[in-house]
């Protein structure tokens, strides 16, 4: 009986739908505490967060992660009930198996397994928050914020999102591209459509700057990133009539961006577009994240090198996908990596993991400590 299949199914059967950590943290807390960990819990406003660490000096190795899951959708589309674990044809179906509770389970297992058998020459540390699929604000920014504060440097830092594509350790996470939208309002005077010279139309104007913002070329991209994205992900004008012009025209968008690009940079170019196509507009920025890049050195060497030794193959170093809690870490200069699980079910009905996948994800996690800590 695998334990790592034993704990998943332990934190599955929580239904800690993002913030609510339903206890989830507690099983992890014990199992820690059991290892001789020093356990802080860290709760800020709605969301759970601890941080726990073993170790008294060496470089500082983290594994970072969430508890939290996203909500199921209708539960009559899955094939299992979501919350409770359930095995078919060697995978674990579950709410939370491959993102990423699965990944806890791994980690917690490979910590219980590597202890046993060595003392490391640096510290290991685990960042666990209740909040990455929601809001992200109480979560592991504000961990990381205290840690700041209080001179606490992370050298390395696994985070155990859902990193691989057809079997377990083939892709691996760099960095993440950066995500910045915007709500665009572009202003013009109501009036009726069959006197447009009594009115201005918002509409109108919005089209020549929208149009030359769909087919910029932000950046050629680099090696490790592709090519800036603009999306224009909604569009609102009008009264419903169709005899007024209306007074505005909302439009919602967001860059990915590569670090070819600077934040502030993104913004003059986007405002001096509206500005030279004459229009009158509010815009309200939000950053969601810069993007980051872990560059070569040794959590990366390390990472490599145990998945060729667990899994027997070369993994591909990526920075594509979706944001993560990355984004939190890396900027205090520590080296990040993602990896976990195979990401073909994340968020969605049925979402499941191979249990044999998940038990050499264990062993990957405890090749990376004994390559760095022993
Ligand atoms: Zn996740």
């Amino acid at each position: 009986m695998s334990t790592t299949l034993e704990l998943a199914k332990q934190l599955i059967r929580q239904q800690s739908v993002t913030p609510d950590d339903a206890q989830c943290q507690s099983i992890l807390i014990e199992r820690l505490h059991a290892l001789g960990f020093t356990v802080e819990k860290l709760p800020f406003g709605a969301v759970d967060n601890f941080w726990a660490t073993i170790g008294n000096d060496g470089p500082l190795f983290a594994f970072a992660g969430h508890t939290d899951v996203v909500p199921t959708g209708p539960e009559a589309n899955w094939t299992f009930p979501p919350f409770i674990p359930s095995e078919k044809d060697g995978y674990l179906y579950g709410r939370g198996t491959a993102d990423m509770k699965g990944s806890l389970a791994a980690m917690v297992t490979a910590c219980e397994r590597y202890l046993a058998n060595s003392k490391p020459r640096g510290r290991i540390g685990f960042l666990i928050t209740s909040d990455e699929e929601g809001d992200a604000i109480d979560g592991t920014r504000k961990v990381i914020q205290l840690l700041q504060q209080r001179q606490v440097h992370i050298d390395y830092c696994l985070v155990g999102e859902p990193s691989s594509l057809h079997t377990v350790g083939d892709v691996i996470k760099i960095g993440r591209r950066g995500s910045l939208s915007a709500k665009l309002t572009i202003f013009g005077i109501q009036g009726h459509v069959a006197y447009p010279q009594l009115a201005d139309n918002p509409i109108h104007k919005s089209l020549v700057p929208l149009r030359q913002l769909a087919e910029t070329q932000w950046d050629q991209g680099n090696q490790a990133f592709p090519p800036t994205s603009f999306q224009i992900s909604n569009i609102h004008g009008g009264t419903g009539a169709n005899n007024v012009i209306p007074d505005t025209v909302n439009i919602d968008f967001n860059f990915r961006f590569s670090t070819e690009l600077k934040v502030a940079e993104i913004k003059t170019r986007v405002e001096d577009i509206l500005t030279e196509a004459g229009t009158q507009f509010k815009i309200q920025w939000h950053l969601s994240g810069e993007p980051f890049l872990t560059p070569a050195g040794e959590l990366l060497t390390a990472v490599k090198e145990s998945i060729l030794h667990v899994c027997g193959i070369d993994t591909e170093a990526a920075t594509t996908g979706g944001t993560s809690d990355g984004r939190f870490i890396a900027p205090t200069g520590t080296q990040v990596v993602e990896l976990g699980p195979c990401n073909a079910t994340i968020h969605k009905v049925d979402e499941r993991v191979s249990m044999a996948e998940l038990d050499r994800l264990s062993e990957v996690y405890e090749e990376l400590m004994r390559r760095l800590l022993d």
